[in-house]
């Protein structure tokens, strides 16, 4: 028999693991069986996901920059990808204020539900603003400063510190173009070799996902908040999901545009890492697959990959952006106030720079979400509304946020002549690994 291609049996490693959380949720003892013995394998495989990022980044971002030679190619690379991660953050907010000004999800909320839902959720809303406000407290240059490691042992130790890394690396790179390239040679086949062992690294940790997404996913559904709850709030979260699912339209339709791959090739190559997105909330797990499934099946040369992925994982979160925006309006309109039009162009700017200063990890785009509604006025309370349906939609964001870098680092690849033809078609797993240009 035919083996199961590696999006299937992820697909049905979920729906395996929520039919199973729900059959045991009619016995007493089956909330504790799936948290006691079910959840900490998805733990595990999402550790190891994560165990990969940062000797991942610094492997190949490292090889990636020494690549290109000279500096005014990088630079050059570096402004394409930060304006397209900008342009394409800014459609996706345009987006989610277009939809939530449409539908006007919050003029369906009683009164009574609000409260309901603010009792509920208060507590845990309470420390996503106690979060935001301790960044919020710190100087207009402090993202800056914190970009800068002062100790690149430190920065690795901590998933969150993402840009330090990317900092060290490209730092790390830029110098290794500048010496001598005989002397450069063996550092660069160094990181070369650890690359391949990372690669393969992910390639183990794969084989593992579809049980690793039935662990998460069961686990997902036992700890779910009532479903009257979710009722109430079905409508702003439609205008999430259906802002979401235009913005993979956009990039569909972008990355057509601009590279010629059919909309069928452009997501069968992505599938397998917007799954995990889905299934892990987050974007600096799933960059290892993300990483892999852009290079060998959309055929896009590892110097641009190495260098805009990492980048966008933890700068463009289209998907959390546009999230933002609808919540920002939703809460306003629940609360029974009138945005102003200069309050919706500010929640354009604050949107995209709050998602550009969250983390890739699951819920950080709630903690953001904070600033942006306190720079638009809005009840901070709010949050405490939305609380009970974040994790669902964070699913989905970060899917989006995903399906984004992936996009944009077609169009970089393409503008630099560095788009070939895919080691892999769509969904054959089983192709050779490690080829090298
Ligand atoms: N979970 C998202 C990500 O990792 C961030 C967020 O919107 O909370 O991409």
């Amino acid at each position: 028999m035919k083996k199961l291609a590696l999006h299937w049996q992820i697909l049905l490693g979920m729906a395996l693991g929520v039919v199973f959380a729900l059959v045991l949720t009619n016995f007493s003892w089956g909330d504790d069986f799936i948290g006691d013995w079910i959840k900490p394998f998805g733990t595990i495989f999402i550790n190891a996901l994560k165990l990969i990022a940062v000797p991942l980044i610094l492997a190949s971002l490292i090889k990636g920059v020494s690549d290109l030679k000279d500096i005014s190619s990088l630079s050059q690379m570096g402004l394409r990808t930060i304006l397209t991660y900008v342009i394409t953050t800014v459609i996706a907010v345009s987006i989610g204020l277009g939809v939530v000004n449409v539908v006007k999800p919050g003029a369906t909320i009683g009164e009574d539900t609000r409260d309901e839902l603010v009792e509920a959720y208060g507590g845990d809303a309470e420390l996503k603003r106690q979060d935001a406000q301790r960044q919020k407290e710190a100087g207009p240059l402090q993202a800056l400063v914190d970009l800068v490691p002062e100790n690149i042992i430190g920065a690795s130790g901590d998933n969150r510190n993402m840009l330090q890394v990317i900092f060290f690396a490209i730092f790390f790179g830029i110098g290794l173009i500048l010496i001598p390239e005989k002397t450069a040679q063996p550092v660069k086949d160094f990181f070369d070799g650890f690359n391949e062992v990372i690669l393969k690294m992910i390639d183990l940790i794969m084989l593992a996902a579809p049980y690793g997404v039935f662990a998460l996913l069961a686990a997902l559904v036992v700890e779910a908040p009532s479903a009257d709850l979710f009722a109430a709030l079905g409508m702003y979260a439609l205008c999430v999901v259906l802002g979401l699912a235009l913005m993979i339209g956009v990039y569909i339709l972008l990355v057509w545009t601009f590279t010629r791959h059919t909309p069928s090739s452009f997501l069968s190559g992505i599938g397998p890492a917007q799954l995990l997105a889905f299934s892990t909330s987050s974007s600096a797990a799933t960059l290892p697959v993300t990483m892999e499934r852009v290079e060998e099946h959309l055929g896009v040369k590892r110097e641009v990959t190495s260098f805009v992925l990492p980048i966008g994982a933890t700068i463009n979160m289209d998907g959390t952006s546009l999230y933002q925006a609808v919540a920002a309006v939703f809460i306003a309109q629940a609360f029974g106030m009138d945005l102003s039009l200069g309050a919706q162009l500010g929640i354009i700017a604050t949107a995209t720079l709050a998602s550009i200063g969250s983390a890739a990890v699951p819920g950080a785009g709630m903690v953001m979400l904070v600033i942006v509604l306190a720079q638009a006025g809005i009840p901070e309370a709010g949050l405490a509304l939305i609380f009970a349906v974040d994790r669902p939609l964070d699913m989905c964001r970060t899917t989006v946020n995903v399906t984004g870098d992936a996009a944009v680092s077609m169009m970089v690849a393409k503008s630099q002549g560095k788009l070939g033809v895919p080691h892999v078609k769509d969904w054959d797993d089983n192709y050779p690994k490690n080829k090298e240009e």
